[in-house]
């Protein structure tokens, strides 16, 4: 028997009731430690997560890998021929140093007035426990879930996700999916939510530059010799026009353009250059225009110096030709766009204006995209209107970086972001807190997407 109206309704009514229980649950996970970059309680947390998975009657598995291990669990549903969701999260935290900076232990998780307090209540025990509570409710009630379920719990985002495509590639058909849907994050207010369907990807590298052996006096040698510093300026400023355009060859050629449904995601969102202003602490932005903007932010990508070192910046006076400039540049990818595509160009360029200059190896994280307007997306957004009670606001791509390209290019499944943390979640700063609404009703929001993409196959 399909699911029904009536059996959603029931399963919020019983979220309703049990909301205490919810919060011990979450309070049981945070408790544990887990920091991945202090190699604390990462496997204790892995073995608590996978006694908790079996208790609701998933399959589990530790999907094992060249660093630390991510937690696996599966259910099927009863339901025929249903979709499956992946969700996707992490299990692992920020270290919560500096201590004397928490009015709370920051794993004893405490409620104060209306939050959570706990290193990891929000990022991101508190927000996969939202997907995970969903989950148990439906079984307790109905003994089944309306999709198949499975997770992924990453054991260390925090620091990278450094094995999460090669997870992807190994576990290729344990995670296979229909959609990945991941909460982490903040909303766009405590009340109102705020979905992504992808973000820009992330190219860096250094540049070096070297004309001597050593530094030089700027008079005894002055006017015979290279120097590094004008040298790596010159370069640089070969690379963008006066707008801060990259000038290297090819490097939009790729670009795939904005789809209808992106196009009409950016003339849906707000736009307030005074109140931006003040955020970033400018006097100005770079476009007044709000479509121009966002086409920068989410679609167009940049090329950024991070930092340039050379010579001397010290106090006083130093006479010296520099003899080595480093650049540190940094490439926001969009869509259509490849890390290694772009750095061969990048390098093509670097090698035809200054052949003296060397570019480092390149570490990439590649840009995610899923079309807004695919049925299963428009699935999901839907359920999330309906449980939150009001339109979210729609951010086609998010102007930073994070690896869910893993989902998108290696596993060909549509993404969709959801984050439930209140805005001043406090994420990765001492203090972190999960706001209980939001907690619960990211409970209520994971039910009902269930429901929802369950009547996907049934229409
Ligand atoms: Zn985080």
């Amino acid at each position: 028997m399909a699911m029904t109206k009536d059996n959603v309704e029931m399963i919020h009514g019983y979220l309703d009731a049990i909301t205490d229980i919810h919060l011990e649950e979450l309070i049981k996970i945070a408790s544990q430690p887990s920091v991945s970059a202090q190699n604390i309680g990462v496997e204790e947390c892995c073995a608590m997560l996978m006694e908790m998975f079996t208790k609701i009657g998933m399959k589990t598995q530790i999907l094992e890998s060249p660093t630390k291990p991510a937690v696996f669990a599966e259910l099927k549903s009863k339901q025929e021929n249903v979709p499956t969701v992946l969700f996707y999260g992490h299990y692992d935290v920020q270290p919560a140093e500096p201590l004397e900076l928490w009015n709370t232990e920051p794993f004893k998780p405490t409620v104060i007035g209306d939050k959570l307090y706990g290193r990891g209540v929000a990022d991101n025990k508190g927000q996969f426990m939202a997907h995970v509570m969903a989950v148990q409710s439906y079984m307790e009630v109905l003994g089944d879930v309306p999709v198949n379920v499975k997770f992924i719990l990453d054991g260390e985002e925090e620091s990278g996700s450094p094995s999460l495509p090669w997870i992807a590639e190994h576990y290729r058909d344990l995670l296979q999916a229909d959609i990945m849907y991941v909460s982490d994050g903040s909303m766009y207010s405590d009340i109102i939510p705020q979905i992504s369907y992808g973000n820009r990807g992330i190219l860096s590298f250094d540049i070096d530059i070297t004309t001597a052996e050593t530094d030089n006096h700027s008079g005894n040698k002055g006017g015979v010799i290279e120097n590094a510093a004008w040298q790596m300026v010159k370069l640089l400023s070969t690379m963008v026009d006066e707008d801060g355009h990259a000038t290297i060859e090819g490097f939009y050629d790729t670009i795939t353009p904005i789809s209808p449904a992106q196009q009409k995601m950016i003339e849906e969102l707000e736009f307030d250059p005074a109140t931006l202003c003040k955020l970033y602490g400018v006097k100005k932005l770079k476009y007044d225009d709000k479509v121009e903007f966002y086409r920068h932010l989410m679609f167009l990508p940049t090329l950024t110096i991070n930092g340039i070192t050379s010579g001397y910046g010290g106090d006083g006076s130093k006479t010296i030709i520099p003899c080595h400039a480093k650049a540190k540049i940094d490439i926001r990818l969009v869509q259509g766009q490849k890390g290694l595509d772009i750095y061969e160009k990048v390098k093509r360029h670097v090698e035809k204006v200054d052949p003296t200059a060397v570019l480092s190896e390149y570490s990439v994280m590649e840009m995610s995209v899923t079309e807004p307007s695919l049925p299963i997306i428009m699935k999901v957004r839907e359920a999330v209107e309906k449980a939150y009670g009001v339109k979210p606001v729609n951010m086609p791509l998010m102007g930073g970086s994070l690896p869910n390209y893993v989902f998108t290019d290696i596993l060909n499944m549509p993404t969709i972001s959801v984050p439930y943390g209140n805005p001043d979640e406090n994420n990765h700063a001492p203090n972190e807190n999960f706001k209980l609404s939001c907690y619960f009703s990211g409970i209520h929001a994971t039910a009902q997407v269930l429901y929802e993409l369950g009547t996907l196959a049934a229409e």
